[in-house]
């Protein structure tokens, strides 16, 4: 008989989103008039279409795969095509982040990577997380028995923790912009954590996932853009939220050439040396014609189409801030994010919010404890709705709480 592996049984059963389902059912059990009046603020996924220059590509591809001549099998390495990874790598440059086609692999998305990157590394690593943090960053070391420790975030720090000299850390996680908090760091909040990485000989796993909601010049887009990064950084990110891209899954992890690390017996280890080789027995590669709906997002008429459907959520987030404003109520996120991070009012719990603002508004968001226990008394509503949902949810809560 197989031996299981136990770490998987000390994971948090992954109650967040059941919860939530359930809530909403019981409410609607209860209350069948009211099903139709429940507007939905708490997913973390788009809602618009791809934009039409990308179809065009994935079609396009579709029908090279159609033809015997240009009928493609498996990818030589896996890695992504050379069309992609130079215009992955054109996007880069274009924000003054120097990174080679060669230093990029692509994936099936972020998820898949902020997750597989740790079996190259020993389950023996002290790996720090932020709390509150994307769930996947802990569940995937957990798995390997690694020990997490944390870097609380908090309104005092702006969800945006310095690094802590006290602590030793082998691999650190940092996303920014974050989901859950919307919060992003500058470069120089940034530049601390680079400083501590080296000092430490740390690794960070940089989740750029948000990078093209950013609106503000002293936030970066890439790691890369930071003097120092290239010693100490992997970037992962992805076209899920950019483009569209959840149903389509196409992401890029960028580990630069210089990055290396010391074995036990002395052995100087190339870190994307070896990320291709566990890529390369476990993984096949990209679609095609997804890859190819994936270049067509870095050309000029690409961003100008994908950027009319971030400036939608852009414009649904700001509708949010307002109110939140008008409410006096404190809250992260929202101008480089479409997630906003807001403080519950009059003290309530995430959960107790949840509950009032579901039955009192016909409002779901997601309560913030789902996220970690720095998450308990904050609440998360994204900006990926329907405009006219938006303003009706926002008018809602305003009436609600200026009570
Ligand atoms: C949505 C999201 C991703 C993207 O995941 P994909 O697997 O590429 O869809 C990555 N990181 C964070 C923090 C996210 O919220």
């Amino acid at each position: 008989m197989p031996k299981i592996n136990e770490n998987f049984l000390k994971l948090e059963k992954n109650y967040l989103f059941i919860n939530i389902a359930k809530k909403i059912n019981a409410y609607i059990a209860e209350n069948p008039d009211k099903k139709d009046n429940i507007i939905r603020m708490g997913i973390g996924d788009v809602t618009l279409p791809i934009a039409p220059c990308v179809v065009e590509a994935v079609k396009k591809g579709a029908e090279e795969m159609g033809v015997k001549e240009t009928f493609k099998g498996y990818e030589d390495s896996g890695a992504g095509y050379d069309f992609l990874k130079e215009a992955v790598a054109g996007y880069y440059k274009s924000f003054g982040a120097d990174v080679k086609p060669s230093e990029i692999r692509i994936s099936d998305g972020a998820k898949s990577d902020c997750g597989n990157i740790v079996d190259i590394f020993s389950d023996d690593n002290v790996v720090l997380i932020t709390d509150p943090a994307y769930p996947v960053y802990v569940d995937s070391n957990l798995m390997n028995g690694r020990k997490v420790i944390y870097a609380d975030c908090s309104a005092e720090n702006g969800f945006c923790p310095e690094p802590d000299y006290s602590v030793d850390a082998d691999l650190i996680y940092l996303c920014s912009p974050n989901n859950p908090t919307g919060a992003a760091f500058n470069k120089e909040q940034l530049k601390t954590w680079i400083d501590y990485a080296i000092a430490k000989k740390a690794i960070i796993i940089y989740d750029a996932a948000y990078e093209a909601f950013i609106t503000e010049d002293n936030i970066p887009r890439s790691i890369f853009e930071i003097d120092g990064a290239r010693n100490c950084a992997i970037e992962i990110c992805s076209l899920s939220k950019t483009a569209g891209f959840t149903g389509m899954r196409c992401g890029y992890t960028v580990i630069p050439d210089e990055l290396e690390v010391v074995a036990s017996d002395g052995t100087v280890v190339n870190i994307s040396q070896i990320w291709g080789r566990r890529q390369g027995s476990k993984f096949n590669g990209v679609s095609y014609p997804v890859q190819c709906g994936a270049a067509a997002v870095f050309t000029e008429e690409g961003q100008k189409q994908i950027k009319e459907n971030i400036k939608y959520y852009q414009e649904n987030a700001r509708i949010i801030g307002e109110t939140l404003d008008k409410l006096g109520i404190w809250y992260t996120g929202g101008v480089n994010s479409p997630y906003i991070w807001l403080k519950c009012p009059d003290g309530m719990g995430s959960w107790e919010f949840f509950d009032y603002l579901l039955k009192e508004a016909n409002v779901v968001g997601t309560p913030g404890e789902g996220f970690g226990k720095n998450g308990a008394g904050f609440f998360r509503l994204t900006s990926f709705g329907d405009r006219e949902k938006t303003k009706i949810a926002m008018q809602r809560i305003e009436k609600l709480l200026s009570k």
